[in-house]
């Protein structure tokens, strides 16, 4: 074999169009051979070339080329028996063959051509032909790789289908609705309901058990047909699968009709929805589930309904909900070991004489108290003797009791109870466990409330009562100062009387005993006098109107004017003072009192030097009144506001002890405060509080504000 595999072409010559194409050259004469290769490889083929018959033999079957140029007269093996190995090869491989012939008969080529040649070309060999003829061939060879892509692609696509097909969940069926025989089913019915396509072909009986059921006697395939066309008909039902498990199907069936509106076939494809199914009920489920918690919460915070009320709606919710005809709400009772029921539905209580309860050792809703756990009787034996008096004789198929618990405390059980078998699962315990576990918040929530109420009331009726006994304390005290005053103002009377009639007879001792009578009385009234001021602050009612503090400090001077020109106190007011809401009687009390302890309480040799000020806080004006006396030792400042409190440091001068609490009373009285503070280095700062007064300033008519 001649192999020469280069492919450059001779320079001049117009740019190859079939560049690196390998072709083929069986040629028995070395100068033909010499010379097709030379032009084919100007043109840009990668040539091979072979001398007889046998050789290119084993040259195209070791690689095939897509193009040969064919001498038909070769020796040994000719090119016409060549052509038809090259087309009996199996490989696939379909070369387009150019045939070179000599000669002239036209026998030669339809030889050639019937031998599978596609064309031809005769000796001697005219470039120009050649070239005609090789791009012939060459369109030949691409449409031929197209085809053979198309082709591929088309068998890849053909296997993905069937593949997809394959590996369908869903079922395809059609059924020719005028033998009544499956003809068509997908191999996915081995998947859905265990059976190979061949056996549901096979056997109607099956097939008609998994692809639209019959529904009691009526055929569902004669329905389809009779229903008309209105489009594909949708069912859902379970089967029972040959292990014994229930799935439910879906089948969505269209039936067709031939041109006079005979229904003719039937496709349809049915789906496994038993997953889908369960999630759809699960979900309805859960919103079962929320609303029934939602409605107790609503029954719940309904207002003003007594524990009774309570507890009846919603055991009527818990029975709506959990479909059991009985329900009790059962509270423990440690101390007699007992479950009491407190309130029922399904149960006749009025009937019942005994109370209805059950001992916590030994039944049902014990055990459920005793492990904190829900339990569930299904079976009317076990529950013979464990029961609740009021459902004795009662033939009780299911009993279910679910703590109530309340943190670490069970309070007792939510127990439900039916006559008749009941279909309970898994999940209806832990709704049940769930209702259970609100129930006990909301009893739990009401007894704090009801305790609540019932200490609000007491504790109204105790304020009540202690400020009644107040009221009558007080206009006891004012009644006893009023009238000790008449028989007070007789002995002294007397006393005087006794002093200016018969002084001159009497023993110097004698008059001392009746002059300090004298001081008594004097002291005894100032105490009367303060006692009926400060009781009366009690009672009198106050208007409240805005009041001027500097005509109140004025008002007040001049009430206790002896008492500092004695002291020769120097007051300093650092007015104008604002107005305030309030009495001004009872305010130039409080600043009278408040004065005359500034003045009072000053150390022997020092001046009183009083100085009056305000200031603003918010809502409230502060009175100041700053003195320079003893001072007010530290921890005493609420006690000196305290009716007859008097410190033991200023306790050698006069007074009652009832002056500040006139004070604290007044301030009160009129939504005010007081209090003190400590000044450095002596004295104190008495300060009063009252509201501000908020004056409305009215516009004067038809003045324009900045005109
Ligand atoms: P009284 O002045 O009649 O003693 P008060 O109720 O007015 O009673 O005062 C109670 C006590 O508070 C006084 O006895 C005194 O100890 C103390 N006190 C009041 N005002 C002053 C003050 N400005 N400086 C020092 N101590 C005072």
């Amino acid at each position: 074999m001649n192999v020469d595999t280069s492919s450059s072409p001779p320079s001049g010559d117009p740019p190859p169009p079939a560049l690196g194409l390998r072709v083929l050259v069986v040629e028995d004469n070395a100068s033909d051979r010499w010379y097709f290769s030379e032009i084919l490889r100007s043109r840009g083929y990668t040539v091979v070339s072979c001398e007889d018959g046998e050789t290119a033999w084993a040259a195209f079957q070791e690689a095939p080329p897509p193009l040969i140029l064919l001498d038909l007269g070769l020796p040994g093996m000719d090119g016409l028996e060549l052509c038809r190995r090259i087309r009996a090869h199996p490989g696939g491989a379909a070369p387009v063959i150019l045939a070179v012939t000599g000669r002239e008969e036209t026998g030669a080529v339809s030889d050639m051509l019937e031998a599978g040649g596609d064309d031809f070309i005769r000796k001697p060999v005219d470039p120009r032909l050649l070239d005609i003829r090789l791009l012939i061939a060459e369109r030949r060879i691409h449409e031929q790789d197209e085809r053979r892509e198309t082709a591929d692609a088309l068998a890849s696509t053909t296997r993905e289908l069937a593949k997809l097909f394959q590996n369908l969940q869903d079922v395809f069926f059609s059924v020719d609705l005028s033998t009544g025989e499956l003809i068509q089913v997908s191999p996915a019915s081995e998947k859905l309901f265990g059976f190979e396509p061949e056996d549901l072909l096979e056997r109607p009986e099956l097939w008609r058990r998994y692809l639209l059921p019959a529904e009691g006697d009526a055929d569902p395939w004669q329905r389809l047909q009779d229903e008309g066309s209105g489009g594909p008909s949708v069912r859902e039902y379970p089967v029972e699968l040959p292990g014994g498990s229930i799935r439910w199907i879906r089948a969505t069936v269209e039936v067709e009709r031939d041109e006079s509106g005979q229904p003719v076939r039937a496709d349809g494809v049915a789906t496994d929805t038993t997953d889908e199914r369960q999630a759809r009920v699960e979900l309805a489920r859960r919103n079962e589930e929320l609303d029934a918690l939602h409605r107790l919460a609503e029954v719940s915070l309904v207002p003003g309904q007594s524990l009774d009320e309570l507890y009846n709606q919603i055991l009527t919710l818990v029975t709506e909900t959990l479909e059991t005809p009985i329900a009790a709400i059962e509270q423990v009772d440690r101390d007699r070991d007992r479950l009491v029921v407190t309130a029922a539905q399904g149960v006749d209580r009025t009937a019942a004489e005994r109370p209805c309860e059950v001992p916590i050792h030994d039944s049902i809703s014990g055990e459920a108290v005793r492990t904190r756990q829900p339990v569930v009787v299904t079976s009317a034996q076990d529950l013979r003797g464990r029961l609740p008096t009021c459902l004795d004789g009662r033939p009780i198929e299911f009993y279910a009791a679910l703590p109530l618990l309340a943190g670490s405390e069970v309070l007792g059980t939510l127990m439900l109870a039916s006559t008749e078998p009941v279909a309970w699962n898994p999940r209806r315990t832990a709704l049940a466990l769930n209702l259970a576990t609100s129930v006990a918040a909301i009893a739990e929530r009401f007894e704090a409330e009801e305790a609540l109420r019932a200490s609000e009331a007491r504790f109204r009726t105790l304020a009540g009562q202690l400020s009644q006994a107040n009221r009558e304390l007080e206009s006891f005290a004012y009644s006893v100062s009023h009238d000790l005053r008449a028989p007070l103002r007789t002995m002294q009377g007397f006393a005087h009387a006794l002093l200016q009639n018969f002084g001159e007879s009497l023993e110097p001792e004698a008059r001392d005993y009746a002059r300090r009578i004298i001081a008594s009385g004097k002291q005894s009234e100032t105490l009367i006098g303060d006692l009926l001021a400060y009781s009366r602050l009690s009672f009198e009612e106050l208007e409240l109107k805005p009041v001027d503090l500097d005509r109140v400090v004025e008002a007040a001077r001049a009430q206790v004017d002896s008492y500092l020109s004695e002291a020769e106190a120097e007051i300093e007011v650092e007015g104008p003072l604002p107005s305030v809401k309030g009495s001004h009687t009872m305010l130039v009390q409080v600043v009278a009192n408040l004065l005359s302890n500034a003045a009072k309480f000053v150390p022997e040799g020092r001046t009183p030097t009083i100085r009056i000020r305000s200031e603003e806080r918010g809502d409230m004006i502060r009175l100041w009144v700053e003195d320079n006396g003893i001072g007010i030792p530290e921890g005493q400042d609420d006690r000196i506001f305290r009716v007859f409190e008097r410190l033991s440091e200023g306790s050698d001068r006069p007074g009652t002890g009832i002056g500040l609490a006139i004070v604290r009373r007044g301030m009160q009285r009129i939504g005010g405060d007081c209090g003190v503070e400590r000044r450095d280095p002596h004295g104190s700062a008495f300060w009063i509080s009252a509201p501000r007064e908020i004056r409305t300033r009215w516009r004067p008519w038809g003045r324009r504000s900045g005109g």
